[in-house]
């Protein structure tokens, strides 16, 4: 488990188990070739991907970012909600959970099944999405509102938000459509530390060091560079870490300018 205390915050990375993940797909337009040396790649050009929610101690503040695959994913190594039980906090502890975007991968823990039912499986938290990312996860994948929002607006816990918003002194929500219409990450200071969770912005820290590589299936590959490029940009300056949820190996880094792109370094 990976944890950095920054000024007066911790930061620690959770796992909800792994998966295997077309790397064409994830380097789009990029040729194997071109991406494959570090990433290890099985015979058909899959590499492994991790479910890597973050949690941030703010005080009594418990912030969760993003849930993980939860009770879909059938090949786990790696449970959340044992993590943080190992850790002695509670599902009731956590105060907070933002959803960088409405994927299965990233809000399939938002709810646990009990006799049958969908309920908050965070049962204090406010649970913060861009309003822009719910309406177009509702046009498109009823079903994913349904089991891993409709449980939490029933309970009044579901807090809609458009822009930009501070939540604490130390976080504040980013936006950064492009994977997906509506998708936020965060910027973390504290201390005069910072750090930027990316969501789905990457999914490898090559993402970052050659910006036009992006997810195949992005809902805009065009604004998706153009965050890429922004945040790595910020980053550089800010000298902030980048989180990543799903790189595996190399979760945390920090970036220099390299011609077009940048060099990541990773943060131990
Ligand atoms: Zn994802």
């Amino acid at each position: 488990m990976k944890m950095h205390q920054m000024g007066s915050l911790r930061l620690i990375q959770l796992h909800d188990g792994y998966g295997a993940i077309d790397g064409n797909r994830v380097f789009y337009p990029a040729k194997q070739h071109e991406w494959e040396e570090g990433l290890a790649p099985d015979p058909i050009g899959f590499m492994l991907n991790a479910y890597q929610p973050l949690l941030i101690i703010e005080g009594e503040q418990y912030t969760l970012v993003d849930t993980g695959f939860g009770e879909a994913n059938p090949n786990r190594k790696g449970d959340l909600r044992e993590e943080l039980a190992q850790m002695r906090i509670s599902a009731e502890q956590i105060t907070r959970v933002i959803t960088t975007h409405a994927h299965g991968d990233h809000v399939g823990g938002n709810t646990i099944t009990r006799d049958g039912v969908p309920v908050p499986a965070y049962p204090n938290a406010e649970y913060i999405v861009q309003e822009r990312e719910i309406a177009a996860m509702r046009e498109s994948n009823d079903e994913l509102w349904r089991l891993r929002f409709a449980p939490l607006e029933q309970e009044g816990q579901l807090r809609l938000v458009e822009g930009e918003v501070a939540l604490s002194e130390a976080i504040t929500l980013w936006p950064m459509a492009g994977h997906t219409e509506g998708q936020q990450g965060l910027r973390i200071s504290s201390g005069g530390q910072h750090a930027v969770f990316v969501g789905d912005l990457a999914l490898s820290y090559k993402n970052f060091e050659n910006p036009p590589w992006g997810s195949s299936w992005a809902w805009s590959r065009e604004h998706d560079e153009a965050n890429r490029r922004k945040v790595a940009e910020w980053a550089v300056e800010h000298e902030a870490m980048i989180i990543m949820y799903h790189d595996p190996r190399t979760p945390w880094i920090r970036l220099q300018r390299a011609g077009d792109g940048y060099i990541a370094t990773p943060v131990a």
